[in-house]
């Protein structure tokens, strides 16, 4: 699990000219057959190998390079692949070693640099919201959350529930009718319990998204006693037995939260797009968002997934620009290729502490003809 406590204290971590991180993302999923019989530990050594040739740097920096290199080799030589990408931030001349696994894949890549490399562990985070489960049925519940580092179980509830008839040999106090209803006000309180454990766990935990799972009977009884709040973070319902396999459970959480992801990307863009054709906060199109990402107006870049252009970054102001001029307008400095442009884009817009989202299908076609857009603070 990786709390924002964690993100933090990597945000915060105290760079200085002399601090330097190895920041390394490693796919390791074993269903990808490349990273069989530890053919990660290959990838690595390879991806290593291409960063220390493009380090023409100075040599004690070249140094360090390499003995961190040989420190995290060292750490996945005897690492045991538990998910399906691995994240380390490693700076030995302070003690600093971080790592996590994910349960989402990530390409293997690196950075030396002086502060942890965090783009890509926050894009996973961002994309793929904290998400609360509920699995309940009449008279047990658990309370999970579902992250990109995999399923964690906050609280367990087995409640009392009665007999719904009477068994051989007990004392017939009461009658079948009243024992069906002691039986079903008992499942109500059940289900009431339940809405109140989630209630403070989602305050406290944050959460914005909710799924609930189990018999319909009891799912359906579950969600009557939430309050509107809760039930308007209700993304899905899950009918599964209690003890349904984990595999069958996680498959059907994710393809919710796919969904739900999907609808979310549709909303924020068909949003953009009104905004931006009124003026309102919004621009589309490359040119119009350099611009607002040089006035540090962007609240949330938005870019199609298969968007690409090439643009030019000024070497004295860093400005970048999508045009072809060969002076810079703002300071008159020479304007650099910029092949990558959409990705310093993104590093200038999370520097700016805003967010960039990346969209898929039906969205990512909504903006096709502008490839790029953002939604601005001002
Ligand atoms: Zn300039």
């Amino acid at each position: 699990m990786i709390s924002y406590d964690d993100i933090r204290q990597l945000q915060q971590y105290p760079s200085d000219l002399d601090s330097l991180v190895l920041s390394l993302y490693v796919n390791i999923n074993q269903s990808n057959a490349a990273n069989l019989n530890r053919g990660f530990e290959t990838a690595v050594s390879n991806l290593f190998r291409r960063m220390a040739e493009n380090h023409n740097s100075e040599n004690n920096e070249k140094n360090r390079f390499l003995a961190e290199c040989e420190n995290v080799l060292g750490f996945l030589k005897d690492y045991t692949p538990k998910g399906a990408s691995v994240v380390i931030f490693s700076d030995s001349t302070r003690g600093f070693f971080w790592h996590r696994d994910l349960q989402v894949e990530l390409a293997t890549e690196g950075r030396f640099s002086s502060r942890p490399w965090l783009r890509p562990l926050l894009e996973v985070l961002e994309g793929h919201d904290r998400l609360g489960v509920v699995l309940i049925d009449k008279h047990r519940a658990k309370i999970l959350t579902l992250d990109a580092t995999g399923i964690e179980q906050l609280s367990e509830i087995e409640s009392d529930v009665p007999n719904k008839h009477a068994t051989t040999g007990s004392d017939h106090i009461m009658s079948q009718g009243q024992m069906e209803r002691d039986h079903a006000k008992h499942i109500k309180w059940h289900a009431k319990r339940v809405a109140d454990e989630l209630a403070s766990i989602v305050d406290r935990s944050k959460l914005s998204r909710i799924v609930i799972c189990g018999p319909v009977e009891a799912t359906t009884m579950f969600t009557g006693e939430l309050s509107k709040q809760l039930q308007h973070k209700i993304v899905g319902t899950i009918s599964i037995p209690l003890d349904a396999s984990p595999d069958r459970l996680m498959s059907e959480l994710r393809a919710v939260q796919e969904r739900a992801e999907l609808e979310d990307e549709n909303r924020l863009v068909e949003a953009m797009i009104t905004s931006a054709h009124k003026g309102d906060r919004a621009v589309l199109g490359i040119s119009e968002t350099l611009s607002a990402i040089q006035q540090g107006r962007i609240h949330c870049l938005v870019v199609a997934r298969n968007y690409h252009a090439e643009g030019k970054e000024c070497d004295s102001c860093h400005v970048l620009v999508s045009d072809g001029l060969e002076r810079c307008s703002f300071c008159g400095g020479k304007l650099e290729a910029a092949p990558d442009l959409i990705n310093r884009a993104s590093h200038r817009v999370i520097e700016q502490a805003g967010k960039v989202q990346i969209v898929s299908g039906a969205a990512a076609e909504k903006l096709a003809e502008a490839g790029i857009g953002a939604i601005l603070r001002f």
